[in-house]
């Protein structure tokens, strides 16, 4: 067990997801392709909060809210409704966030992770809907800057809010927590998790003696580990001196990789909230069964049918299902290749070239994969060869027959080797009987010779047997 373990650590998750791979924000028409938008271009007066607007519910959110939580295994709740949270900030132009509160859309679910200590079951207490607030700009950071901008492109993008039970116990948990939960959105192809501000997660975290602390504006996953592990210090500190936790917001400050107080926290009367009069009621459970029917396999089971179907190992399953554009590159290849050979090149070999030039694998296709595999196995280049095709590719481009005319990467004949090991044999007579006389070493020395005179192309282990051969025969 961890150190952390063994202080009582508690952690629960609050994680924010932005929708947006849909079209339009929550209740209004405006698009959600802003990232690149001069500010307040995707606004109206809805999501400016603009007196006698109206907000008209986006059917595809809850939707994907639905097949959120289905995939959660929460329950979808039989009556469900918005509520205003009342409070005032620039972000939020009409004074209050339309929000989930008392029945919430789903609850009850859960997520299992692997951790240290095998399979972990993470209780989800519920997945609800709410909208984004707007965005606030500051040049510089935060404390410097002269002047607070405000951006409401943001405003009103669908957000499912994702509350954990406080079940896990270090943050090297949480981490794995949130990677699968990344995992299983991007799967669900409702969420690119790329885009800035796509996942924003607040946690709750305690110590055995203390009270909770809630961290507040985590925006990677890197950071909520790192979030947390200075959260435990601090308060392991706080309470070896002999002083007490207060309960409080604290605000990550990523840049300094450490939290700051915020204010104390507000209790949930605070907010005052009640029910969103301009919103209805709704009644979308039945819409549940549908949805779960056309759910896509999701990265657990897929996990299980490669292992199954396939019979590559354990590791390779893992990684090729940690992403579904990977995992389906894999099958591409595999209905032409054998499957093993295949997670092997595809995990081993193009994963590593791949997150060394920060690309994805949308960047390399299935085809070439496949046509360098085949070169590979029917021994007209040597691996080496297969990863300089690969490199080549990637930081250019061409064809793999292209780039093997181009580069001489094709292996040279076997008479060359063998006129190659001769003249060796000849040139290098000391070695040679260096290696009659006992010195195993001599031959790595003429094995580099025979390599250096076939320009690398000869296959290692073949010139090391023919050097074997040619060496005994002389002896007769
Ligand atoms: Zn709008």
């Amino acid at each position: 067990m961890s150190a952390e373990t063994e202080d009582g650590v508690i952690i629960g998750l609050e994680v924010h997801v932005q929708l947006n791979k849909l079209h339009s924000k929550l209740f209004c028409s405006c698009g959600l392709d802003y990232h690149n938008a001069p500010p307040n271009t995707h606004t109206c007066p809805v999501c400016l909060g603009l007196p006698g607007s109206l907000p008209v519910l986006n059917k595809s959110a809850v939707k994907s809210a639905i097949k959120v939580a289905l995939a959660l295994n929460c329950k979808i709740a039989p009556h469900t409704q918005f509520y205003r949270k009342n409070y005032y900030y620039p972000d939020l132009p009409k004074g209050f966030q339309v929000t989930q509160y008392d029945y919430p859309i789903s609850v009850n679910g859960y997520l299992e992770i692997e951790s240290d200590q095998g399979s972990r079951h993470i209780r989800i207490n519920r997945v609800h809907m709410e909208e984004d607030p707007g965005r606030l700009v500051h040049e510089g950071t935060i404390d410097r800057s002269k002047f607070t901008l405000v951006d409401y492109n943001r405003a009103g993008v669908p957000l499912l809010e994702i509350v954990t039970e406080p079940d896990m116990r270090s943050p090297k948990e949480a981490r794995r927590f949130l990677n699968k939960l990344r995992n299983l959105l991007e799967y669900l192809d409702i969420f690119d998790s790329d885009l800035d501000g796509a996942i924003r997660v607040d946690a709750n975290i305690s110590l055995a003696g203390g009270v909770r602390a809630e961290v507040k504006n985590i925006s990677s996953y890197k950071g909520a580990e790192r979030a947390l592990s200075f959260e435990i210090v601090r308060q392991r500190n706080v309470l070896r001196r002999g002083g007490v936790v207060v309960q409080e917001t604290r605000h990550f400050d990523e840049l300094r990789g450490v939290t700051v107080s915020m204010r104390t926290k507000e209790t949930e009367h605070d907010y005052r909230y009640f029910p969103e009069p301009d919103l209805v009621p709704m009644q979308v459970a039945d819409w549940a069964p549908e949805i779960k029917k056309n759910l896509p396999e999701l990265p657990d089971a897929q996990k299980t049918r490669f292992l199954e179907e396939y019979g590559i190992t354990e590791n390779h399953a893992q990684s090729l299902t940690l992403d579904p554009m990977l995992a389906r590159f894999f099958e591409d290849v595999a209905r032409e290749i054998d499957p093993k050979i295949s997670a092997s090149w595809i995990v081993d070999v193009l994963t590593g070239e791949l997150n060394y030039r920060d690309l994805e694998i949308g960047a390399f296709s299935a085809e070439n994969m496949i046509e360098i595999i085949k070169l590979f196995i029917d021994g007209t280049i040597t691996e080496r060869g297969a990863i300089t095709i690969i490199r080549t590719i990637l930081d250019g481009g061409g064809t793999p027959a292209e780039i093997v005319a181009e580069k001489e990467l094709a292996k040279v004949k076997t008479d060359v080797v063998t006129s190659a090991v001769l003249e060796v044999i000849e040139e290098c007579a000391d070695a040679v009987s260096d290696y009659r006389g006992g010195e195993g070493k001599a031959l790595n020395y003429l094995v580099g010779q025979v390599m250096k005179k076939t320009q690398g192309r000869a296959d290692p282990p073949k010139v090391r047997t023919q050097l074997l051969e040619e060496l005994a025969s002389e002896d007769q």
